[in-house]
């Protein structure tokens, strides 16, 4: 007899896998032969630079690499993140105390919900957002309280429209500019009110800085650490994931406040015991390098950026370009939902977007375009759509 496991709480509470669908209906096209061409994926197509790969084969071959490595990163790693920071940023971080490893970003987001926030406290997450703001924090048995984010406001979250008491109820705020997914960014004024707002409500804040590097037309993306006082209300989470191309490769860390860094650091040698030495050179490599590698990469993302936007302006749509990330936010044409236009776009042109929805209700009225693919495919997906979707109207 097979025995019935219930599940906890916790897990039961996680949202739905709002992605089952679409794998669903793209199986079924996929068997029926169709050339889909998927721009849901928020992940890089290109390649891990070859000079960080064979950093990694060095390293692989030292036996003083095959050992448990510290949970909070080798000194050098954090080091390596500390003269990356003043260089990039011009902020200053002590290796010891102000910067932790993490294994991927998004294991530290997950994270540091459980380092300060007990079952029933309030987090502010924003909406449409990455879903770890929210899945961490109910995993800990928290309420996520919805902050939305709109065009009006160019995906910034009215700080002064959140109810007091939210704000005096709220442990901490998660953030994320440049964002996914609406490829917003931030300004040193909204930085500002922020730090202001967080030290008002004692609000830890979390930022997510993962898409820093990915921007275009010379512009620069802050550091959320650049604001007077950010040290003391808060942390950034960045990795090597985007800038390097190496989502793989499970290499980040946590910045900042050294009481919120020490005390993730605490929490993760409890969890695993950090990311393999061997890694950590092969980051270290990128970080340590020149930006060549990823000014070129921005102008292949900035190219097909361009194709998508020309296209998508040709129909009928009216969209300026992204400074930033490499996702496109894009409004659904009027008589479409955010689900009957993926699926519209599915059925008759072969191409996957993925619906606004996925990132939150308030998500409602668009799609995200991910620039992950080849401007000759991207084009040929503008052009399927022109072809098969008929006129839209907004
Ligand atoms: C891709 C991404 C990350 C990076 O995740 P890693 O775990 O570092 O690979 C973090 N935040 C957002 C919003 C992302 O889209």
């Amino acid at each position: 007899m097979t025995l019935q496991f219930e599940e906890a709480t916790r897990v039961k509470n996680l949202p739905a896998y709002l992605f089952a669908r679409i794998e669903k209906l793209l199986d079924e096209k996929r068997e029926a032969g169709v050339d889909i061409i998927s721009l849901g994926i928020g992940d890089p197509d290109l390649p891990t630079p070859d000079y960080i790969i064979d950093e990694l084969k060095k390293e692989a071959e030292k036996g003083g690499n095959h050992r448990y490595p510290s949970s909070v990163g080798m000194i050098e790693y954090r080091k390596s993140v500390a003269d990356w920071y003043k260089r990039r940023f011009g902020v200053d971080l002590d290796p010891q105390s102000e910067v932790v490893s993490l294994v991927g970003s998004k294991e530290g987001i997950a994270h540091i919900s459980w380092c300060y926030l007990n079952p029933g406290d309030t987090v502010l997450v924003p909406d449409p957002a990455y879903p770890v703001y929210s899945g961490g924090s109910i995993l800990a048995g928290a309420e996520p309280y919805y902050i939305p984010l709109k065009a009006e406001n160019d995906f910034l979250p009215e700080l002064n429209a959140i109810p007091a008491d939210v704000a005096k109820k709220a442990k901490m705020i998660f953030l994320n500019y440049p964002n996914n997914p609406t490829g917003a960014v931030a300004t040193e004024e909204f930085y500002k009110e922020l730090v202001a707002f967080a030290k008002e409500y004692n609000i830890l804040v979390c930022h997510d800085a993962a898409y820093s590097e990915i921007a275009f037309d010379g512009y620069k993306p802050l550091s959320f650490l650049e604001i007077p006082g950010a040290k003391d209300v808060g942390i950034e989470f960045h990795s090597v994931s985007k800038t390097f191309n190496m989502t793989g490769w499970r290499i980040g860390w946590a910045v900042g406040n050294p009481d919120v860094v020490g005390t993730l650091g605490r929490l993760k040698s409890n969890l695993d015991s950090g990311q393999f030495e061997a890694v950590q050179f092969a980051a270290m490599k990128g970080l340590d390098g020149t930006d060549d590698f990823v000014k070129e990469m921005c102008n292949v993302y900035q190219e097909r950026r361009d194709v998508l936007i020309e296209g998508l302006n040709d129909m009928g749509w009216n969209l300026e370009k992204p400074k930033s990330t490499f996702y496109v936010w894009v409004p659904v044409p009027s008589g479409y939902t955010s689900e009957s236009f993926m699926e519209a776009v599915l059925d008759k042109a072969g191409v996957v977007v993925t619906p606004g929805t996925g990132y939150g209700v308030q998500g409602q009225g668009y799609f995200r375009v991910a620039l992950t693919v080849s401007k000759e495919r991207i084009q040929e997906a503008m052009q399927r759509i022109k072809d098969n979707l008929g006129a839209v109207k907004f």
